[in-house]
């Protein structure tokens, strides 16, 4: 036919019509021209070596950018690594559609070749997913998919596109025509789906009011804050009213940690004391000790802000407000305005919870003080953190995941703008660092991006480093190498009997390994340090030239505790 194309054309063109501007992915059969096609119409496509490590680049993407991330896979095997992201999307609600060319659907169930039924593979961990089952459906599919990720609670999204489908033909003119229609119907019938609700005015002004009333309140804020954009309502909010705040691990940031009100260094207390606690866009999930006793008062009155209904029938609290954070949070702002009060620097719980800060600090200062060779995480941490902050503005994105290695880094690095830190998140998901540091510097170009991890965390993508060269990102990996996953060979001589008894212990790796040969092998730069000036050294120019580099920590294998601050779970 002339002038027509085919289905991964059209898919190409509506994705890009669409607006999306990044796709991450592995590419083969039969996606391979998806791909270049995308490339063609001005989409940037990040190519990666596993499609686990890309699929956590699309979900993080999604949550820093506030568009769907769109991961890319071929059938079968790539949809199943994909399914890593796709579920990491759904347990900390980011928006993520991964698209996986699927097998002929005339083949299907003979056993052809990567075949599997992925619409029924993918069911646990989409919230929305479609099969475009003939070429016409596909711009009306992608435009569905796209939108679904951001409806209400975002979430991951699937696509699938079986080979028939992506080698049919459609001629150019009903191909823009489909497109056309798919625009018009998805996304300006007027119902769009990421409508932003307005809450209900009552209902804020009973919230203002409980907060006005309390003697102890608080202001939690989460990563749902962070991705809705509500950081200038909640400065405020802090600061007309006087409330302090405690941001959750990735709600860190949304008000810089040196502000005077951040209460992250007095959580005990803060949660352990406060009467009415405004959660805005953070479940009240084992991260917040399920707002329970004995870590939180069991008379606490908490006001939840979600986006999500569900969520706030789950919980129960005692007022819910559902709607985007940023809208609820101005709408109190104004409400309160009407009815001011602000708690003077004075006031007790105030006072109680700066000094409970000023304390607990000034110790953790003391510790982080000593120069201790070979390094703990606490000497190693102090010099990155210091580097980081020497940055200055635009900050840059901190990525974190290990056990002792994301504890101690959430506890010493100080984030000071919204959105630079991503973490192990809501799944204690490890194994996500190289995909969310390449997500980072495509998604926030201006920025640096420095990882900061356990070499556990390191080792399941540490492949990944030759992307980081291959599209020369600003990332640093920062590697704290203490030979193993919580550290060395803990096991009692018990635990050493046994016919395999002289392999090594199931949470070792190889002592002192040379990751910093790694990113060398791809004409990266590495860094070898084991003490403070070696550190110092490796940072400043690292930072400074902003090239792909890792740099490689030799931390004491016994610096650590195993399991980390969670060793009543393992
Ligand atoms: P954290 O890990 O910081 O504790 P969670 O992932 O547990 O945060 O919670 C984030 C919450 O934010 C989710 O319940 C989600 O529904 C909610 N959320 C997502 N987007 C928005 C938004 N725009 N406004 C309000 N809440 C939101």
């Amino acid at each position: 036919m002339a002038n027509s194309i085919d289905g991964n054309v059209l898919a190409a063109k509506s994705l890009a019509k669409f607006g999306v501007q990044h796709m991450f992915g592995v590419v083969g059969i039969p996606v391979t021209s998806l791909a270049t096609r995308s490339v063609s119409l001005g989409i940037r496509f990040i190519a990666f070596h596993n499609e686990q490590s890309a699929g956590y680049a699309a979900s993080a993407y999604g949550y820093l950018t506030g568009r769907p991330g769109v991961l890319l896979t071929v059938s079968g095997p790539g949809c199943i690594h994909g399914l890593a992201g796709l579920s990491n999307s759904a347990a900390n609600t980011w928006p993520m559609v991964m698209i996986s060319g699927s097998c002929d659907q005339s083949d299907a169930g003979r056993g052809d070749f990567q075949e599997l039924d992925q619409i029924q593979a993918v069911k646990p961990f989409s919230k929305f997913s479609i099969k475009a089952t003939k070429i016409t459906e596909i711009p009306n599919c992608v435009a569905q998919v796209l939108n679904w990720a951001l409806l209400g609670r975002p979430g991951g999204c699937y696509l699938d596109l079986p080979t028939d489908v992506l080698h049919q033909k459609v001629s150019l003119s009903e191909a823009e025509n489909l497109i056309t229609e798919a625009a018009e119907k998805v996304f300006n019938s007027g119902n769009q789906l990421n409508q932003i609700r307005i809450p209900d005015n009552g209902l804020v002004s009973e919230a203002a009011s409980l907060l006005k009333n309390a003697a102890k309140p608080l202001i939690v804020i989460g990563k749902g804050a962070a991705y809705a954009r509500a950081e200038a309502a909640l400065k405020k909010l802090v600061e007309t009213t006087g409330i302090p705040f405690l941001p959750t691990p990735m709600g860190k940031g949304v008000l810089p940690d040196t502000h005077d009100l951040a209460a992250t260094a007095a959580r005990s207390l803060a949660i352990g004391s406060c009467d009415v606690a405004l959660v805005v866009g953070a479940r009240l999930n084992w991260l917040l000790h399920f707002g329970e006793p004995p870590k939180w008062s069991k008379d606490v009155k908490f006001i939840l802000v979600d986006i999500s209904e569900e969520e706030i029938e789950l919980r129960k609290p005692h007022l819910g407000l559902v709607g985007d954070a940023k809208t609820v949070v101005e709408t109190l702002n104004k409400e309160i305005k009407d009815d001011p009060f602000c708690l003077a620097r004075n006031h007790p719980w105030v006072e109680a919870i700066w000094k409970k800060s000023k304390d607990n600090v000034a110790k953790m200062e003391a510790q982080l003080a000593k120069d201790i060779v070979p390094f703990n995480f606490l000497t190693p941490m102090r010099i990155i953190r210091d580097a980081i902050l020497g940055v200055g503005s635009p900050a840059p994105v901190v990525v974190s995941e290990g056990a002792n290695t994301m504890d101690v880094g959430r506890a010493v690095l100080i984030q000071t703008e919204p959105r630079t830190r991503l973490d192990a998140g809501t799944w204690g998901t490890m194994g996500v660092g190289l995909g969310y540091c390449i997500a980072a510097a495509v998604a926030c170009p201006d920025r640096l991006v420095v990882a900061v991890e356990g070499d556990s965390g390191f080792g399941f993508s540490a492949i990944e480093v030759e992307t980081l060269v291959r599209y020369q990102l600003s990332v640093v990996v920062i590697v704290f190498n203490n030979g193993g996953v919580y550290g060395g060979d803990r096991r009692t001589p018990e635990e050493m009997n046994g016919a395999h008894k002289d392999d090594p212990a199931p949470t070792s790796f190889v002592p002192k390994a040379g990751y910093h040969a790694l990113i060398e092998a791809f004409g990266g730069k590495g860094y070898l340090v084991g003490t403070p000036d070696e550190l110092k050294y490796a940072l400043s120019e690292s930072f400074s030239t902003r090239k792909p580099a890792v740099i490689n920590v030799i931390v004491d294998p016994y610096a650590g505790s195993e399991s980390g601050r969670l060793q009543h779970k393992n």
